[in-house]
């Protein structure tokens, strides 16, 4: 017999078809929208993660660097003094930063989740991240965070040559990470929120293994 009928040939299943990994991890994705902190050093992949965390969720995002950035191109008084910040290294004050995600969101729509990328980078932050969600009667359901090893790291922002990535630039970034944000790890740890995925590995493991982190049960 010449040929195979098509109704004959055998069709692998669909999770065979896209790879076990991957079907577990969309298996993994949990049906609500979570609200959700995407926390990491400068040049973990943070930005990236965001994208398709974001996609895959199905939740808004929220990431300061780039309102920051629109604001610095947009040449108000603010995007001037927030532009030199930036390419100090420096961080925005806490109050201004406040601002820009209690207005940001407002917009989100009550029980889409949201996933907040950047913010908060301080203590303060932190809190008052707490205060806005609370008198909006919600609260945060996971608070992601990407490990990757320092000289990775180093590597990682030589290699992409952004304007604030000039050497004393990345270093500069890195010491204010270390001073300011690093204390978040704790604080969420504390407040049983915090979930670690290890961020040296290519960028679509990372992100199932972001998902699938957010679908555990916490520890
Ligand atoms: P990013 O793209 O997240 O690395 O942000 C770029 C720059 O924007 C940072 O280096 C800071 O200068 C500023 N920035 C972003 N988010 C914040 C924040 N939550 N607080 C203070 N400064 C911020």
């Amino acid at each position: 017999m010449e040929g195979t009928p098509l109704q004959d040939r055998r069709v692998p299943p669909p999770e065979a078809e896209i790879g076990s990994a991957a079907a577990d991890a969309l298996a993994a994705v949990p049906r609500s929208s979570p609200r959700v902190v995407l926390l990491g050093p400068p040049n973990a992949g943070k930005g990236t993660q965001a994208a398709m965390l974001r996609e895959r969720l199905g939740v808004p995002g929220i990431t300061t660097g780039e309102l920051l950035r629109a604001e610095a191109a947009s040449g108000t008084a603010l995007g001037v003094q927030v532009k030199g910040i930036m390419e100090a290294g420096g961080l925005v004050d806490d109050a201004t930063m406040g601002q820009v995600v209690r207005e940001r969101l407002r917009r989100v729509e009550a029980g889409r989740g949201f996933l907040l990328d950047g913010y908060p980078r301080t203590l303060a932050q932190a809190e008052t991240l707490g205060t806005i969600l609370e008198a909006a009667g919600s609260s945060l359901d996971a608070v992601l965070l990407i490990t990757v090893p320092e000289e990775e790291l180093m590597r990682r922002a030589l290699a992409r040559g952004r304007s604030d990535d000039r050497p004393e630039v990345v270093r500069e970034r890195m010491r204010v990470y270390r001073e300011e944000t690093e204390p978040l790890i704790g604080y969420y740890r504390r407040l049983g929120l915090l979930r670690e995925v290890d961020g040296n590995h290519p960028i679509e493991d990372v992100g199932r293994a972001l998902a699938a982190a957010l679908a555990a049960h916490p520890s």
